[in-house]
């Protein structure tokens, strides 16, 4: 399954300081828009789009609004990063 990537301004991850400039969307093909939710690719950590263009670790009461579907997203997602981090230590 190839899925859709999109370019973004340069995003800075608030945890690690990692700079991304792609986003990809998971199960739907809309570019990132405030309020989105993402992962950092190099730390794991779920972030969300702000209004002003930046990311930002996402509130609890946010994280408790997200659906399920979202939440099942993300553990699939964090558990596919975990396998791939793994084989790149393993090298
Ligand atoms: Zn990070």
């Amino acid at each position: 399954m190839i899925l859709p990537e999109h370019v973004t301004p340069v995003l800075v991850c608030p945890c690690c300081g990692y700079k991304m400039d792609r986003a990809t969307g998971i199960g739907y093909d809309r570019p990132p828009a405030p309020g989105s939710v993402t992962v950092c690719m190099n730390c794991a950590e779920v972030l969300m789009f702000g209004a002003d263009g930046t990311l930002r670790q996402p509130l609890l009461a946010e994280m408790l609004d997200w659906t399920s579907d979202t939440h099942r997203t993300l553990d699939q997602l964090l558990r596919a990063l975990r396998v791939v981090k793994g084989k790149a230590r393993a090298k």
